[in-house]
């Protein structure tokens, strides 16, 4: 019996001591750093600054919550832009999957170049004048927070599904062909397809915003492959815009290889996997515009091992993957603009 009170003051004391280093830690579980790579906190405080910064020209909004009630920012950049003018609207999302961080920090990226650029370049005076571009950098926020405080490879959100599973794939949720091929309805799964359409939080803010906005054109940015991934994804049928969708992702492709001389392979997403239920699908679907699924760097064409990144590319490569795909983006927005 004396020695069960002193195990147990031992024990005690051993907890006092681990639970006192965790909450002085300064990157413990409320304050997360992923390195180079923006958390959610630092995505919210560098849009607040970037609008505050250039205000005549970006604003951020929360276009709504996801299941943690974490807000799903956008900034919005564009002359003009407490107004909602009659100009076309481009839209660029980046995480539906949470590991993917690098497709938070291009889309991050490319909304800190325009708004910084905008008084020196005509070419994004000219595009910010006559277009509003919303970018929604991290759209799967609780996934992304859950892929940094605890489990990297974490792919979907963050729904407690009841049965001990945690998580939708985002990017299986949306309405059109829901159910379909290259999703599924195990909650283990990684690609689970939740239990009905718009299911989660996340997916149904997106859904509003898209609906309300009316987009042009769409990127969802996303890794890895190198790809550039356009509709349909859930049949190898051509979409019938095919030819339109396809010169499109093939000058984007061209302008991704001439700056760091990567190859993005274009086509249609089928053609790589099928899949039921995305973004791309959903939104070309709706409202028959360009809509892209954007597969960063690496390349796939090595499987992922310890020594090869697959999902987890070095942070020397942030850069020159924004680099590369910032004008692609920038033709996007301008084809936008020469549809009116
Ligand atoms: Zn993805």
């Amino acid at each position: 019996m004396k020695y069960l009170k002193y195990l147990l003051l031992m024990l005690f004391i051993v907890f006092i001591y681990l639970f006192g280093i965790s909450s002085t830690c300064d990157n413990g579980p409320s304050d997360p750093t992923a390195g180079l790579y923006h958390t959610y906190a630092e995505i919210d405080a560098e849009l607040h600054a970037l609008a505050s910064s250039y205000s005549a020209i970006a604003s951020v909004t929360s276009i709504g919550e996801s299941v943690e009630q974490r807000d799903l920012w956008a900034i919005k950049i564009s002359d003009n832009v407490a107004q909602d003018e009659d100009e076309p609207v481009v839209v660029l999302f980046g995480c539906h999957h949470a590991r993917e961080w690098i497709s938070v920090d291009v889309p991050f990226l490319i909304a800190k170049y325009l708004v910084e650029n905008y008084a020196s370049d005509t070419l994004v005076a000219r595009l910010v004048n006559n277009s509003e571009i919303w970018i929604a950098p991290m759209v799967n926020p609780d996934g992304h927070q859950y892929s940094v405080t605890s489990d990297r490879l974490w792919r979907k959100n963050r729904r407690n599904n009841g049965n001990g599973t945690f998580g939708v794939d985002l990017n299986r949720n949306y309405s059109y062909q829901w159910g379909g091929p290259g999703s599924s309805g195990d909650t283990y799964s990684d690609i689970y397809r939740g239990p009905a359409p718009f299911s989660e939080p996340e997916t149904q803010v997106l859904r509003d915003f898209m609906q309300q906005m009316s987009p042009k054109a769409m990127i969802s940015y996303h890794n890895f492959s190198q790809l550039i991934l356009y509709a349909w994804g859930y049949t190898y049928s051509p979409a019938p815009d095919e030819a339109l969708l396809d010169s499109i992702a093939v000058v984007m492709a061209h302008k991704i290889r001439s700056v760091h001389g990567k190859d993005y392979t274009s086509g249609q997403a089928s053609t790589l996997y099928l899949a039921s239920g995305d973004t791309v699908d959903w939104l070309y679907a709706l409202l028959g515009v360009p809509s892209y699924t954007i597969e960063l760097r690496p390349t796939s064409s090595l499987r992922p091992t310890s020594s090869y990144p697959g999902f987890e590319l070095p942070e020397s490569e942030i850069q020159p993957t924004f680099e590369e795909n910032l004008p692609a983006a920038l033709f996007l927005i301008d084809w936008a603009i020469d549809q009116l």
